[in-house]
């Protein structure tokens, strides 16, 4: 029997001792920075001429490592590893396939901060934010693990006196994982070892701008034991490595965390069937949101500017459940606004390597130029009441800015940004609120912040995203606690971390026998 799930405690920073182990993991990730990382294909290691460059998105100068870069031939090579994988892969017993998760996890906890230290320097995270995204990656192998263990007989059906049905879930094969890099360890590997655990074999292409810290993860996972094949590392451009794997014949399903138009194409592309191929696929497909934070009329202001701040510029903004929309009843905006416009002022931007750092960099420099350009927009759409400043000369920091009084129809209000921008809008009533905060294309994650408990239940109901919290932040779900995912434009309304999750990568066989 294994012990109930339980999430992993977060690191306390504020202890001497957790500050100085971090430290420490993140001298060590120093010394090895510049490393190269082979793919990884039928259990084979294969260096290419061509390399994915991952940089530190704090100091341009610093690089975090070299990927081997994998073309077409290279992932034609590795769908038919994986596929001729899956006939062993699929028949093993579902508790070892679950144990796999559990001793990764073990090895993955016995480094945290390591992992944790990777992400700082790959992904520019500050520790808070790198400790907690590998926690979550932790969860899921825990979870996962356990819900596999949950569903290996199946479900009970009835039978008739002289018969014996049986109804049970079996893998789909060849399973291509396509991740982000804004939870550069916890998607990985979330959406990695979900399709594992089920039975299936996995390509997995990571987010170019984070290879360094997938490789490490599948390094763990062929410690774990994970036989040769079933799990194949092939990082390479996404147009060109990225629609050959979605277009193949025998790619049985897509799981793809990502932006909206990647998702779109992705969907799109994988509805056409291809010469030999026998079967329809399946795509999970997780994508953006323009989530809203809600304050009415009879709340608690203080915790509503803080939560709008942590929901805001938590990791820049660079979360798909951003609160990037603060909507707020007309008789207690400007006491709000105030008061956000305060604590942004105190926030800091900075080397997210120190403990210190609130905020660190963007990505990219494409971010970077994306996210300045929005707040150029947003000048012209409102009034800027905070930051609006970057700088890119060593990094991509960007100051946590607000933009007030913008209209629910603007382009700011609408678009994802994926950056420190929040924009307030006036709301007439509860009503308004509601209707602006349904008012995108997306319907990802939303909050209210209200202590009216009757606003509470027509939000249940009327407030139309896959993750509604009261009176918190709408950032940070837990596995198991809080199942993550979006309606709309947001993707597939799967759930993540949820108790329906692992059924998606699985199909259901009913076997009857008369007697
Ligand atoms: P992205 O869409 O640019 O890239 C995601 C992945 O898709 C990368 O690995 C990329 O290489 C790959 N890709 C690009 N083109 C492809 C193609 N033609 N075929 C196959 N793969 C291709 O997204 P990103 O910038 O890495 O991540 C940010 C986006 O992800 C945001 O929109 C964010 O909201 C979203 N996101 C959503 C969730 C969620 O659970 N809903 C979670 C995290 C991030």
């Amino acid at each position: 029997m294994v012990t109930p799930y339980r999430h992993e405690p977060f690191t306390d920073f504020t202890v001497e001792e957790n500050r100085a182990a971090f430290q420490a993991a993140l001298k060590q990730v120093e010394a090895e920075l510049g490393q190269h990382h082979d793919l990884l294909v039928g259990g084979e290691r294969i260096k290419t001429d061509e390399t994915i460059v991952s940089i530190n998105p704090a100091n341009k100068e610093q690089v975090v490592g070299t990927v081997s870069k994998a073309n077409r031939d290279i992932a034609e090579k590795a769908i038919n590893a994986a596929d001729e994988a899956f006939e062993q892969w699929r028949k093993w017993d579902p508790e070892a396939r679950a144990g796999l998760l559990f001793r990764a996890a073990a090895i993955v906890r016995r480094r945290r901060h390591e992992f944790a230290a990777y992400l700082v320097k790959e992904a520019g995270k500050p520790w808070k934010e790198a400790d907690a995204d590998v926690a979550e990656g932790i969860d899921f192998m825990e979870y996962y693990g356990r819900q596999m263990i949950e569903l290996k007989d199946g479900k009970p059906v009835n039978s008739r006196p002289i018969e014996h049905n049986r109804y049970f879930y079996q893998p789909m094969g060849v399973t291509v994982t396509i991740s982000p890099w804004n939870f550069a360890f916890a998607i990985m590997c979330g959406t990695t070892v979900a399709p594992l655990v089920t039975g299936n074999t996995v390509l997995l292409k990571p987010a170019s701008a984070t290879p360094v810290v997938a490789a490490k993860f599948v390094e763990v996972l062929q410690e774990a034991g994970v036989p040769d094949g079933v799990i194949n590392y092939i990082p390479g451009s996404g147009s060109e490595v990225g629609d050959f794997l979605v277009d193949h014949p025998k790619t049985k399903l897509i799981t793809f965390t990502g932006s909206r138009d990647v998702g779109i194409r992705i969907w799109e592309r994988a509805a056409k069937v291809h010469p030999g191929q026998t079967h329809l696929k399946r795509v999970i497909a997780e994508m953006g949101g323009k989530d809203t934070v809600v304050v009415d009329r009879d709340a608690d202001l203080d915790l509503a500017a803080r939560e709008i701040i942590v929901s805001a510029f938590g990791f820049s903004g660079q979360k798909c459940s951003a609160g990037s929309r603060a909507v707020v009843h007309q008789d207690v905006y400007d006491d709000v606004l105030e008061k956000v416009v305060h604590l942004t002022n105190d926030l800091t931007v900075g080397d997210p390597a120190s403990p210190d750092t609130y905020m660190g960099p963007v990505i990219d420099q494409a971010a970077f130029d994306k996210i300045m350009g929005y707040i150029e927009i947003g000048k012209t759409e409102g009034k800027l009441m905070a930051g609006g400043t970057g700088d890119d000369t060593k990094g991509y920091f960007i100051r946590p800015t607000v933009i007030a009084d913008v209209d629910p129809e603007a382009r700011i209000m609408q678009e994802e940004i994926f950056g420190p921008v929040v924009a307030f809008g006036k709301a007439r009533d509860f009503d308004h609120a509601l209707e602006i905060a349904n008012n995108t294309e997306y319907g990802l994650t939303g909050a209210l912040i209200t202590n009216n408990r009757a606003h509470m239940e027509r939000a249940r109901h009327d407030f139309h995203v896959g993750n509604l919290y009261f009176n918190r932040n709408c950032t940070g779900a837990i596995v198991g606690y809080q199942p993550f995912g979006g309606f709309k434009m947001s993707g597939t309304d799967s759930k993540a971390g949820g108790p329906d999750y692992l059924l998606l990568h699985m199909q259901a066989k009913t076997v009857s026998e008369m007697f």
